[in-house]
């Protein structure tokens, strides 16, 4: 079925087609109906799934269709989300689709000035974006109202819990009214997430997208055995020979961030950083010109670019393992997104296999190994002769060879 085809409103339907937005994806697709329907939902899908928009569009109908008949004050619908950046994407996305609808959406964060947010609060709005801890700022500090919200979303959910949001989120509740349309949205389900849900809102229905593999389809993604300290020669490479790719490389601390920074600085490789110590206006203007292209690379910590939605990243490199396995799925989400296709690779060095075997774990499968010919190996981290092998056929054409590590160091030639 194509947007076309669905009831709604005119303007969302020229806002998607000017998105390129034709067909709905599988959650979209499950989701729509039963929220337009006014049903509570428990919605779990890959990330890079869209998500969002399987909960803005309807969204955005509802409103549209009730504001048409009498417009009152107050916020209509509030979504939560677990980061500033997410809030403010999200906001994104309803103004997109909404353009042009009587719906008028808003996010507010922390980390920046109130004032200017507040005064646009007063205004009227119906949609919030926000975070739970900005909003119970807000609604205790007596400067937004929720008595009037109709739809309660809580988008990236198993993301708030991780964050330990839940006790904002419950205080939260009691401000909003008991009659409501609750929405939850995760990439991941567990216990916890099932337990906040239901606690929440009895009876939600439950739709769930592709469980048991949660790494999208449309990522192929694989390990390469590399030594810790050879991890930045293979990263210089792949640049080098994707010199208009849009690389994403996740690393572990902060100061490896800025570590791995310098080192691409060294070999005249431009790249930017950003991590959680980084100054929000700082992230937002880091995250801009990697969005934009003005930067090509972005190397970042998981906590800065957790759900972030980033146009075109050919190459998520997981130049670090993370310490969580369900941070894998998550990274190398940034990439394939949507009805695009993209590439991950893991740098695995020899003390991070266990922390590759409990990605395996969680993913419930093997990541494909690129293996490589120990002389493969040693040219890549021989910067002598560096420009006489083309990495990317290799990539292309070892054969996974699952498990088989890569093997002994080699004292490199330098
Ligand atoms: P998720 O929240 O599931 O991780 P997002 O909502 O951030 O995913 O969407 C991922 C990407 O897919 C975005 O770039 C979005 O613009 C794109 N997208 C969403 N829906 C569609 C669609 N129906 N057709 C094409 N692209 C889409
Ligand atoms: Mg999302």
């Amino acid at each position: 079925m194509r947007f076309s085809q669905y009831h709604f409103v005119d303007e969302i339907k020229i806002n998607l087609e000017k998105l390129g937005f034709k067909k709905p994806t599988d959650i979209q697709y499950k989701c729509i109906p039963n929220i337009l329907r006014g049903e509570d939902l428990l919605a779990i899908a890959q990330t890079g799934t869209g998500k969002t928009a399987a909960f803005a569009i309807p969204i955005i109908h509802i409103l549209h269709s009730k504001l048409n008949t009498k417009r009152e004050d107050g916020i209509k619908c509030v979504v939560m989300v677990p980061t500033r950046e997410l809030a403010i994407q999200i906001n994104s996305v309803f103004q997109t689709i909404g353009k042009n609808t009587r719906v008028n959406c808003f996010s507010v964060f922390g980390g920046v000035e109130q004032g200017a947010q507040i005064a646009k609060l007063e205004k009227g709005i119906d949609v919030l974006v926000t975070t739970p801890g900005r909003m119970f700022d807000l609604v205790s500090q007596g400067f937004i109202k929720l008595n009037r919200v109709e739809i309660l979303v809580l988008d990236e959910a198993d993301h708030m819990l991780e964050r330990g949001f839940i006790k904002d989120i419950r205080d939260l509740i009691r401000f909003l009214p008991k009659k409501k349309q609750t929405l939850f949205f995760s990439a991941t389900i567990d216990e916890e997430i099932k337990n906040l849900a239901y606690t929440l809102t009895p009876n939600p229905i439950r739709i769930q997208v592709s469980p048991k593999d949660p790494v999208s389809k449309n990522v192929n993604h694989s390990v390469m055995f590399v030594d810790m300290d050879d991890k930045r020669f293979f990263l210089e490479r792949l640049v080098n020979e994707n010199p208009d790719s849009k690389i994403l490389v996740f690393v572990r601390t902060k100061v490896r961030c800025e570590r791995v920074q310098k080192a691409m600085e060294r070999v005249g490789v431009k790249s930017i950083f950003m991590h959680g110590g980084k100054e929000q206006e700082d992230r937002m203007a880091t995250l801009n010109a990697f969005r934009s292209g003005e930067a090509m690379m972005l190397i970042a910590t998981d906590v800065s670019a957790r759900g972030i939605d980033i146009p075109d990243v050919d190459f998520v490199i997981n130049y670090d393992l993370p310490d969580h396995p369900e941070a894998y799925v998550h990274r190398v989400g940034r990439t394939g997104r949507g009805t695009k296709k993209g590439f991950a690779y893991s740098f695995c060095d020899k003390d991070e296999v266990g922390l590759l075997s409990a990605v395996e774990e969680y993913i419930g499968k093997k990541v494909k190994v690129i293996s490589m010919q120990k002389d493969d190996y040693k040219e890549i981290t021989d910067l002598t002769v560096t420009k006489k092998m083309d990495l990317n056929q290799i990539l292309i054409e070892l054969a996974p060879v699952p498990n088989k590590r890569y093997g002994k160091k080699k004292a490199r030639t330098k």
